[in-house]
């Protein structure tokens, strides 16, 4: 987690993207297969979040759609926050076996003005049937840090439509 904060807090700072970021890694051993960062504005991609650029490298390095594949160590995923609702669904379409966030609560949010989307309520349970180990507040307040950071930074909030209906 400590290295995912590190690149979510070099990536506003060096204006590449927002405060996010996410790493894949092997469970049993902790090894890194890579580390992702939000890439929006980039990119001019909406989608580019960073837990969706690391699991589409980590399945492009390993050449499998499926990180939990036979043949393969498990993986695991680390961001520095709750995926939002698109990326919700990318941690289960992706095969890891983990999850590992600094926390799940409406700092984020609160701290930053990003739209984070409607997640799903039950959405620990949802993850606990698919065979997800969760693991909440890890650098908690390592994490809060970095947000605020960046709020204090003025950069760009890019929700689409500054987040109106
Ligand atoms: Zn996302």
């Amino acid at each position: 987690m400590a290295a995912v904060l590190s690149f979510a807090r070099r990536n506003f700072i060096n204006n590449s993207g927002g405060p996010f970021a996410a790493g894949v890694f092997e469970r049993e051993t902790g090894k890194l297969v890579v580390i992702g960062v939000n890439r929006v504005m980039e990119y001019g991609c909406s989608s580019a979040h960073a837990e969706i650029m690391a699991l589409s490298l980590a399945q492009k390095m390993l050449g499998t759609y499926d990180l939990g594949a036979k043949g393969l160590p498990a993986h695991e995923l680390v961001v520095n926050w709750r995926p939002c609702a698109m990326c919700f669904g990318a941690v289960l379409w992706s095969g890891v076996r983990g999850l590992t966030i600094a926390g799940a609560g409406p700092e984020l949010e609160e701290i930053t003005g990003f739209d984070e989307g409607p997640i799903v309520p039950l959405w620990r349970e949802e993850l606990e049937r698919r065979g997800i180990e969760l693991k909440e507040d890890v650098l908690r307040d390592e994490a809060v840090a970095v947000y605020e950071e960046f709020a204090a930074s003025q950069n760009v909030v890019y929700n689409a439509r500054q987040g109106n209906e």
